[in-house]
């Protein structure tokens, strides 16, 4: 069993959502937690007091927009700088910029696909060197449901999400022999901002398809993410999908 305790954490956009709870349920299990976020230096600040509060050793929040190669670079470097060693890496960044395939520009496209997909690369290679040399690491990739299925007005989130599942499995196989696991999370629908965005009369049919007929909190992605730390030594390459059965 892998443990989370004294764990060099990086999280990306970590100041609220899904990335958030993923920061304080390794926070709460001992690790010191990076705090990444891209603008909302406040709320990251305010995350990294309550971490303290919680009891966890060390927190530290590092901007950095990671759809830029050279910041995610920068927060990979920074890491390593202030704890010495980095041993788990969750990408979580994403965006959606939502529009029917006829609507959607150009640009709406790259923005997502640099967003959610580019930025997993960039952290990755940055951290691979640190990984590779410790013979020990996690990564975990948050995915999502639409990159498996599909849905309407959201060709360039489900293509980056789908990317992130072939990325993950590629990323296993090279990063093995390093004893570095490497694995992608699929949520479902969410209770986060990203979520909330979602005209209510939609949200009523996401409720009425889902077979568990709820929406999950971010803190059942975040105890996922535990278990691929701490239990999940034998699992690597594999897509864990935690939607309430929409996907199956
Ligand atoms: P959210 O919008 O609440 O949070 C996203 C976070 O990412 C924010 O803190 C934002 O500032 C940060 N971010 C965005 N661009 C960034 C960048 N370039 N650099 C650094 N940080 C950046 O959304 P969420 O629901 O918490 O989503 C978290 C992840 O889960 C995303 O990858 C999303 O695609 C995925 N997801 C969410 C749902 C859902 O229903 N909420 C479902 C499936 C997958």
């Amino acid at each position: 069993m892998r443990t989370l305790n004294n764990a060099v954490a990086v999280i990306t956009g970590a100041g609220r959502g899904i990335g958030r709870a993923i920061a304080e349920e390794l926070g709460q299990g001992g690790a010191r937690v990076i705090v990444n976020y891209s603008r909302s230096k406040e709320a990251a600040e305010d995350l990294v007091k309550k971490l303290k509060e919680y009891g966890s050793r060390q927190a530290v929040a590092i901007q950095a927009d990671v759809s830029d190669a050279t910041q995610a670079a920068r927060l990979i470097e920074e890491t390593v700088q202030h704890f010495g060693r980095i041993d788990i890496l969750v990408n979580n960044a994403g965006i959606n910029l939502d529009r029917m395939m006829k609507k959607m520009t150009i640009a709406d496209w790259n923005t997502v696909i640099q967003v959610d997909l580019n930025s997993v690369f960039y952290t990755v290679k940055a951290a691979l060197p640190y990984f590779m040399e410790q013979k020990s690491g996690t990564i975990i990739n948050i995915s999502s449901f639409v990159g498996q299925m599909g849905n309407f007005g959201q060709a360039n989130y489900s293509a980056a999400k789908s990317g992130i599942v072939g990325f993950t499995r590629t990323a296993a196989l090279e990063l093995a022999r390093s004893h570095v696991t490497v694995n992608a999370i699929c949520p479902g629908f969410i209770e986060t901002e990203m979520y909330a965005i979602i005209p209510e009369n939609v949200k009523e049919a996401i409720l009425h398809r889902n077979p568990l007929g709820r929406v999950g909190p971010p803190q059942e992605v975040a105890r996922a993410v535990r278990y691929l730390i701490v239990d999940g030594e034998y699992i690597t390459g594999q897509t864990l999908n935690i939607n309430g059965g929409i996907y199956m």
